[in-house]
Parts: structure tokens; C-alpha cells; sequence
């Protein structure tokens, strides 16, 4: 048995068999071997490291054609690395004596390797650690083919493991087979995070290097409250963690029961709790759980995972979809949030030094008029089908959320001309995430009809922390006093110039700051649709007098760790049974 610390991105508890995914999303197959395969496994071994040490020679051959020796000497590296006979002995031994599968031998020593670069200081063996990671997927690709695992298409209940998920990759996983996932990298605000909640899976990420002590079918524990991951566990620990999955259940069933009662505290103040979807057919989950509508909807989803941009029509789809399938309830569809963590494919470093600083979210769709128009004008077409919204992500100056109003109303005179309808007293409202709004707000609310507080976005620029990496994750709080105080302004100015305000973030899913986000003034939220019955029940346990005591406190606090335990300790004494 063995018990691994992660970050808790997603809570609950998962037990099943692994799915191990290595860094390109290749399967890595069961552990062991029939003892008669041994010969042929070495076999298709040597014939991988042939394949893969060629391919390494012409990319070396080819770049010192091209660039010269020293750009090539890279290669000569990896080729060195990859000719050495101890680490041939080494995975053969392995095969020929444990029965490990080619593919779980390489990866095995090649990662003790990694790992051991990784363990020493400074930037050249981080890098060295890169290339043993570069060489393991190159044999890998060599001894898998093709055969990368087409996640959607598990068709058994399963735990993925893996090195690394996109959002999109994560959005994809089947949440009938797919019981919880595990990354090795990613932070707490990561995308992949807070895509794993909206399956309601439990997950964890950031766990570091774990991948090479576990197999294909081995049995895994994912604690999604404590961020804890238990790998082969023994049967004292199985019988505990079963025990809590039942807890789990009765716990939703339990919460089931106040779908159809409204968020309203006990001395009568009525909350607004919304939902956050990334994809149409999320609607549903949002009605069964009892959410007031949709306060945000992500949908630059609809560009991740394919090649070419989705057409007018494409998005026109999916908006006025959720739109009647919402009724007459709200559905603030944000404008496309690209960029940063969400990208096509993974991020290249080498594209963007700091990409969350870069171009991304309202400044690419500002600089990509088509594509921003094309989105606004099928926003638009949808906005005669319910009651849609419109929310401009990322604002950081007026200027931006000026331009961004002049590139809709551009859109609106092209439908006006073509004599197609569209609700021209749309709301357009904007995202609060980045400090310099909060400072503005007392000019933002002459220019925008609502605000949504998104706290994944405030935290990072706030606290000057990546919300995607691990190494920083300690910082990455929402319960920091300086963001506390960000969200405090924020609510205090748009409730002055009496301007609705919401939060988004996942700040707002996590049952331990629902009393002070009521006692700071916010009566709207908008949570993972999972998420929904349990802050429904704390608002409907609590009295807005409690929770502004709660709020007056905190503010008196001076850092995250004691209002934590404080809000911890205040949320324990209404529910001893929440898991915070
Ligand atoms: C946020 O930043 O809080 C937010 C809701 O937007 P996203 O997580 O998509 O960046
Ligand atoms: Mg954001």
C-alpha cells in the first residue's frame, strides 16, 4: 500500500482499477506478462529502441545539416542515453525477471532517472529531466504504435491516472466508466480542476511523479476531500473508504430531497444559485439540481477538441439550446475565454513565457474581430429563445470593455440590416478577475449592467500565483485577505451604484465560504451544477445576521490559514457531518 499527497480538486472518494496514461495519453498496459511472452517482448523491445535510436539519428543528422553541430548536440544526447547498455541491461532485467511489460520496464527506469534529476537544484537537470521524459515517450510511441487510448471510448469503470489531462481531454472522459482521475502536474485552479468538478468526479491533482508505482488494474483509492491518492490498499483501508462511499450516497440522497426548495436563509433573505456549464447538455444537470439558471457558461469548450473554428451556426446550436431548455430562467453565456491553460493542445512554453500574462481570453477575441464577431452575432440570434445574457471574461481597462460593446454593436447593426431578430436590450455584464477591475469598479458600473466575481482568475493575479501549478499551490487561496477584501469592494461598489453582482469562481462551490460570502454582502452564485444542493442547504441553514458576524470577524483576520480554520470550525458547528 502506498499514500500519495495531491491537491483536493474535486471531492469525494473513488475506488477502482487504474487506467495509467503516460504523457501523450498512451495506455500503459497491464504490469506483468505470461512467463512464455519473455522472449518475444525482448524482441519487440529491441526493435522499439532500433526504430526510436533512428529517428533520433535523422533529427540529429537534420538539424546539423540545417542549424549546425551545437543545435544538434541535443540529439547526440538522447542518442547516448538511449545506446546505453547498463540502461538496456536494466529494462531487460526487468522483463526477463519481474515479467514487466516493455512499455511499463522502460518507463519504470527511465523515471527513476527523471526522478533523480528532478530531486537536484537548478535549471540544466530539470532540463536533463526533460529529455529522459522526451526519450521515454519517443520509445513508448515506438513500442505502442498508434494505439493512443481513445479516453471517451472506456467502456469499464475505471480510475485515470495520468501525467497530464487538457480541459478538453478531461471534459471528454465518460462520467458512467470514468469513477475519478489523478494527474501528476496541475494546480488547484487549473482547468482540468475545475472541469473534473463539473463531471462531479472526485479528483487530484499535482500529485508529482507517481505513475511509475502503479499499473494497469491495480487497485486505487482516490480521496477527493483530503487530496489523497492510496495505491494497492489493504483491506482495513478498503473497508473504511467503502464505508464512506456509503456515506457519500446517503448524503445525496438526502440532499436530493431540497431540489424543488429555494436558496432562502433562515431569516428570510432568498439567494440566487446558478450554475457553471461548459457544455449544452450540462443544462440537465442543472435542473435536476435545482439551479435558478445558468451565471456562466463557458464557451470557448466549443472550440476545444477540434481542428477548425465551429461555424456560426455551430454556436447558434448550442446557445439557443440551452437557452430553451432553460425557460424564462437566466444563462449568461460568456464571450470565448481561449488562451492560457486553454488551448488546443497543450501549452507550448516556448510560444508564450507567461501565457496567463499573454494574449488570451477578451484581448485574443479583440484581436480576432472574425471570429469574436462571428460568436457575438450567433449570441445574439440565440437571444429570442430565452433569457440570455451576454459577459465579456478577463475585462482589465475600460477601454477593452468598450471595444468589446463597439464590436457588438457592430454585430447588431449587421442582423439589424439582414432583418434578423434579436433581443436589443440584451444585458452585457463583465467578469471581475483581475485586480486592476476592482480598482475601476466605480467606472465600471457606468458601462456594465452586471458583474460576476471570477475567483479562480482574481486569486492568481492577486496573489501573484499560476493557478495551474502545483509548486505554488499553497499560495493559491481564495481565502487569502487580500483577495477577501478585493471581493468585499467589488460587492460593496456594484451594490452602490446598484448593479446586480455574482460570483462564479469555485470559491463559491465550497461550502466553507458560504456564510462569509453572505455575510460580505453577495446574494447571487453561480457553482459547479454538483455543488448546487449542498450550498442550497448551508444558505438555508444560516441567518444573514450569523453570516455578517462571520464576515466582520474574517476581516479582523490577517491570513488564509486561520480564516480557514475559522470558517472551518463556523461551518462544522452548523453541519459536523460536511466533509470541509
Ligand atoms: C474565474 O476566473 O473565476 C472564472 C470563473 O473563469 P475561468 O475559471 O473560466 O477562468
Ligand atoms: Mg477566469
Amino acid at each position: 500500500m502506498e499514500r500519495l499527497q495531491g491537491i483536493a480538486v474535486s471531492p469525494g472518494v473513488a475506488i477502482g482499477e487504474a487506467l495509467v496514461l503516460d504523457n501523450e495519453g498512451f495506455r500503459i498496459p497491464r504490469r506483468f506478462l505470461p512467463r512464455d511472452a519473455v522472449e518475444e517482448e525482448l524482441d519487440r523491445l529491441h526493435k522499439a529502441l532500433e526504430s526510436a535510436t533512428s529517428e533520433v539519428e535523422r533529427n540529429r543528422d537534420r538539424v546539423a545539416a540545417e542549424l549546425g553541430d551545437e543545435y544538434a548536440a541535443i540529439f547526440s544526447a538522447h542518442l547516448q542515453m538511449m545506446r546505453d547498455k547498463r540502461l538496456h541491461e536494466e529494462v531487460e532485467e526487468l522483463i526477463r525477471t519481474r515479467h514487466y511489460s516493455p512499455e511499463y520496464a522502460v518507463s519504470r527506469s527511465l523515471r527513476k532517472y527523471a526522478k533523480i534529476f528532478e530531486s537536484l537544484d537548478g535549471e540544466y537537470m530539470a532540463e536533463r529531466a526533460n529529455d529522459i521524459f522526451d526519450i521515454e515517450k519517443r520509445i513508448l510511441r515506438n513500442l505502442l504504435g498508434m494505439r493512443r487510448e481513445e479516453l471517451s471510448q472506456v467502456t469499464s469503470p475505471v480510475l485515470v491516472l495520468a501525467r497530464n489531462l487538457t480541459p478538453s481531454e478531461t471534459a471528454n472522459l465518460n462520467p458512467q466508466f470514468v469513477m475519478g482521475m489523478v494527474t501528476e502536474v496541475g494546480g488547484p485552479g487549473s482547468h482540468t480542476a475545475i472541469v473534473a468538478e463539473g463531471l462531479g468526479i472526485p479528483a487530484v491533482v499535482g500529485v508529482g511523479l507517481f505513475l511509475t508505482d502503479v499499473s494497469g488494474g491495480d487497485t486505487v483509492i482516490i480521496d477527493g476531500d483530503q487530496g489523497q491518492i492510496i495505491l494497492n490498499p489493504d483491506e482495513e483501508t478498503l473497508a473504511r473508504y467503502r464505508h464512506e462511499v456509503e456515506e457519500q450516497r446517503s448524503l445525496a440522497a438526502k440532499l436530493e430531497t431540497l431540489r424543488e426548495l429555494p436558496a432562502i436563509t433562515t431569516d428570510g433573505q432568498v439567494v440566487q444559485l446558478l450554475g457553471n456549464i461548459e457544455f449544452p447538455h450540462e443544462v440537465t444537470q442543472c435542473l435536476e439540481r435545482g439551479a435558478d439558471g445558468i451565471g456562466l457558461y463557458r464557451t470557448e469548450f466549443l472550440y476545444l477538441g477540434r481542428e477548425d473554428d465551429p461555424s456560426e451556426d455551430t454556436h447558434y446550436e448550442a446557445y439557443s439550446g440551452v437557452a430553451k431548455a432553460m425557460g424564462d430562467k437566466p444563462v449568461v453565456v460568456r464571450t470565448l475565454d481561449l488562451g492560457a491553460d486553454k488551448m488546443r493542445m497543450l501549452p507550448n512554453p516556448e510560444d508564450e513565457r507567461n501565457p496567463f500574462l499573454g494574449l488570451r481570453s477578451i484581448r485574443l477575441a479583440l484581436r480576432n474581430r472574425d471570429l469574436f464577431r462571428t460568436q457575438l452575432r450567433a449570441i445574439l440570434r440565440a437571444s429570442v429563445h430565452g433569457n440570455i445574457r451576454l459577459m465579456f471574461p478577463l475585462i482589465s481597462t475600460m477601454l477593452e470593455f468598450r471595444q468589446a460593446k463597439m464590436v457588438l454593436a457592430d454585430a447588431m447593426e449587421d442582423l439589424e440590416e439582414a432583418g434578423v431578430p434579436f433581443d436589443r436590450d440584451i444585458k452585457v455584464g463583465m467578469m471581475v478577475e483581475v485586480p486592476s477591475a476592482v480598482v475601476m469598479m466605480d467606472r465600471f458600473v457606468e458601462v456594465a449592467d452586471f458583474f460576476s466575481i471570477g475567483t479562480n482568475d482574481l486569486v492568481q493575479y492577486c496573489l501573484a500565483v499560476d493557478r495551474s501549478n502545483k509548486d505554488v499551490a499553497n499560495l493559491y487561496t481564495a481565502a487569502d485577505p487580500a483577495v477577501l477584501r478585493l471581493i468585499r469592494d467589488t460587492v460593496n461598489a456594484a451594490k452602490a451604484a446598484d448593479r446586480p453582482v455574482s460570483m462564479c469562481g469555485q470559491m463559491c462551490g465550497n461550502p466553507m465560504y458560504t456564510m462569509l460570502l453572505l455575510g460580505l454582502g453577495l446574494r447571487s452564485m453561480s457553482v459547479t451544477p454538483a455543488a448546487v444542493p449542498e450550498i442550497k442547504r448551508v444558505c438555508r441553514s444560516v441567518s444573514i445576521a450569523q453570516c455578517e458576524a462571520i464576515a466582520q470577524h474574517v476581516m479582523t483576520l490577517e491570513n488564509a490559514r486561520d480564516i480557514k480554520t475559522y470558517l472551518r470550525d463556523e461551518l462544522s458547528g452548523v453541519f459536523p457531518e460536511l466533509p470541509v
